[in-house]
């Protein structure tokens, strides 16, 4: 989707905002705790509350089955609830829960080594698995900013990004201007769509890439609410607009600085073919292919905006 139309108010929107980040995330701290009793309201199953899963060794093999469809049935109905009902839930009761989506095992410090954080928005699509083999080969993790509606129609690419270790964020769900939505419509937005990621994953995405990077005080404050931090990114080599892989890679490669964010879209063509090139070249230069929350040390604070890391980075 095209970032294009509130480009120019994001940019002004930015400069204004640098000033007041620091304000709007102390506030957001404090709201930012006492939401996760909220965040969990989808309906409760209704036929699966006499049915206790443990008991299936005294049940016949019948009787086991008859208890795993009404299980289903269950979830679907909850999940149903969740998506309205336009939208098919088959395939979204997950098999088992998956690891955490956030990637806690590797000791990286951004402080010191040269790291670089691939974001890819507006997917996952047509073009995710061949990333995700590019990703593979190059030994490099990233961060999806997925749209739920798309998540919906695409669950098990989103579960394919997750087994491969990336981390996932939340793009909203239809990708409106969260400046020009109600506090109301940014919590709907934001809650349908982690739900859903928690509901095919098993954890719920915190971090929030506001569509068009269209930010403001109150939406900082209400992301902070939903106890979520905002990412944006420092690079932008406008590969929505310029759908030519050599253009998009040369820009990258002009932009890009230690602790940089990179804005790309995933469900072009040409972006995802500009990707081997982008990995080698920044690989040759040093850079350490990290997930966002990698880049800041998993210390990121909820409704605090996030451009780079480029000021912490102190070479040795
Ligand atoms: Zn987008």
């Amino acid at each position: 989707m095209a970032e294009e139309k509130t480009r120019g108010r994001r940019i002004a929107v930015l400069a204004a905002l640098s000033a007041a980040v620091l304000a709007v995330s102390t506030i957001a701290v404090v709201a930012g705790n006492s939401l996760s009793a909220a965040s969990h309201d989808a309906a409760a199953p209704v036929a699966a509350e006499n049915l206790d899963p443990g008991d299936s060794d005294v049940l016949s093999e019948a009787q086991a089955k008859a208890r795993d469809r009404a299980l289903r049935q269950a979830e679907n109905a909850r999940i149903r609830g969740m998506l309205g009902p336009d939208v098919s839930p088959e395939d979204f009761v997950p098999d088992e829960p998956t690891e955490p989506i956030t990637t806690d095992g590797r000791d990286i410090d951004c402080r010191h080594l040269k790291c670089v954080a691939l974001t890819f928005d507006d997917g996952p699509g047509a073009q995710t698995d061949r990333l995700l083999r590019m990703l593979a080969d190059a030994g490099a993790l990233a961060t999806w900013f997925p749209l739920g509606e798309v998540v919906a129609d695409s669950p098990d690419r989103l579960r394919a990004i997750a087994e491969a270790g990336h981390e996932i964020g939340n793009h909203s769900w239809s990708h409106p201007q969260l400046t020009a939505s109600s506090n109301g419509q940014i919590e709907t937005q934001i809650n349908r769509t982690a739900r859903l990621i928690e509901r095919l994953l098993g954890t719920r995405p915190t971090l929030v890439r506001p569509p068009y990077g269209a930010i403001s005080k109150r939406v900082a404050a209400e992301l902070g609410r939903l106890n979520a931090p905002a990412v944006l990114w420092d690079v932008d080599p406008l590969d929505w607009k310029y759908r030519n892989s050599t253009r998009v890679y040369r820009s990258v490669m002009s932009q890009v600085q230690p602790g940089s964010i990179v804005l790309l879209h995933d469900v072009h063509p040409t972006t995802v073919a500009a990707v081997p090139r982008i990995l080698k070249s920044l690989a040759n230069r040093g850079y350490t292919f990290v997930t966002v929350s990698e880049l800041f040390g998993n210390e990121l604070t909820p409704g605090q905006i996030y451009l780079d890391r480029a000021e912490a980075y102190r070479p040795d």
